[in-house]
């Protein structure tokens, strides 16, 4: 569990089985949903009989914060180098493949693909490679970047605040990083060498991009690691706690679910579509105003399902290896190794097709650098 957290987790866990009747009832009306209320949404009760309730509650939510405006984004994936060996990921450092660092012009090129697809809001992500992911490469590329779009964030190791400070200051002005799981046990067996097996690094990293004065900062668990109400509870926690630290902060929440990856992994606690809809109504309700992500992992059915009730921002056409944009409009047949298998590969012209068959907005820029 997220090591501030007061109770057990074997008392968290008893409380959420033990949900009545006067529990939902109370948590679906209540003005401003209080953490006990958030325990009960997680409940079995609320999934045996209360989904609909929950629907109509965090889509009231989601309409009052946001309108319908669904905020489009795509990943660029610049390196799949890496000194860990999370066993959950196609990139780990013991899987023979050939890697790939992409130059700052490769990137850039990436880059000009996605602009053509009109999107505005881009995230950087490469491996844990301490040759690739440091700030003389990232500079120019984020220097670049910024006359480009109008929304950057990264997806990186974890970093000191003075390095993110430098990347704020050259324009970036999001952060995202995973736990994976909050469970110390399970995080351990998972991560068995090299930096990221230090948990305390990892959980620490989000608070240090807060300090580092962030606008936005996601946190998230790969779902199927370990029990998905746990990792809730944890995640509720970490969002509380990242605010703690800096209160002009806008916390985002991610929900990745693990799909299958090169080298195979057993999934040890599987989450199923429904579990997740509950996850993620539970916290549109719990924070009304935190941004919620939906990826590519998820089939396109559900994605627009979800973004009409709770979740704020979508990814489209997202390619998840170094180079994939370009490989696409090649529509190259040997495909590199990518980090996870992308579920929804509609293009990003069905997916704001999609968008609007269920009355959504899709918006490519509601930022500006400008004003920030
Ligand atoms: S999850 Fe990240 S750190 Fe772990 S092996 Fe994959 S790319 Fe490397």
């Amino acid at each position: 569990m997220f090591p501030a957290i007061k109770y057990s987790e074997k008392e968290l866990l008893t409380r959420i089985r033990s949900t009545t009747d006067a529990d939902m009832a109370r948590a679906l009306s209540a003005r401003e949903a209080s953490f006990n209320d958030f325990l009960s949404l997680l409940s079995p009760l609320a999934a045996e009989k209360y989904m609909d309730e929950m629907r109509t509650e965090a889509e009231r939510i989601r309409r009052m914060r946001f309108g319908n405006v669904a905020r489009l984004y795509a990943p660029i994936y610049f390196s799949n180098f890496c000194v860990n060996s999370c066993v959950y990921c196609g990139f780990r450092t013991s899987n023979q493949f050939k890697r790939r660092r992409l130059s700052i012009d490769e990137t850039i090129a990436e880059a000009e693909i996605l602009r053509k697809w009109g999107m505005e809001s881009v995230l950087l992500i490469a491996g844990s490679d301490p040759r690739t992911v440091n700030l003389d490469y990232m500079l120019p590329i984020v220097k670049k970047l910024r006359t480009m779009f109008a929304y950057i964030s990264i997806e990186l190791h974890p970093q000191t605040v003075d390095f993110y400070k430098a990347l704020i200051a050259a324009g970036v002005h999001g952060m995202t990083l995973y736990q994976e799981t909050y469970d110390q046990e399970t995080y351990k067996r998972l991560h068995p060498s090299g930096p990221k097996s230090v948990y305390e690094n990892r959980i620490a990293a989000p608070e240090n991009g807060a300090r580092a004065g962030f606008y936005n900062i996601g946190i998230g668990a790969l779902l199927g690691l370990y029990n998905w109400r746990s990792e809730a509870v944890s995640m509720a926690a970490h969002t509380l706690s990242i605010r703690k630290v800096n209160w002009k902060v806008r916390n985002q929440i991610s929900f990745p679910r693990i799909t299958p990856m090169e080298g195979g992994f057993e999934i040890p606690n599987p989450v199923h579509t429904e579990e997740l809809e509950q996850m993620m109504l539970s916290f549109r309700i719990f924070f009304p105003e935190i941004d919620m992500f939906i990826s590519t992992r998820e089939p396109h059915d559900f994605r627009m399902r979800v973004i009409q009730t709770c979740a704020t921002h979508i990814s489209a056409g997202s390619r998840v290896n170094p180079g994939g944009y370009a490989e696409a409009e090649k529509q190259s047949e040997g495909k590199d190794v990518g980090q996870f298998t992308v579920v929804d590969d509609h293009s990003v012209e069905n997916v704001v097709e999609g968008l609007k068959k269920v009355h959504m907005e899709p918006v490519f820029k509601d930022w500006d650098p400008l004003f920030s």
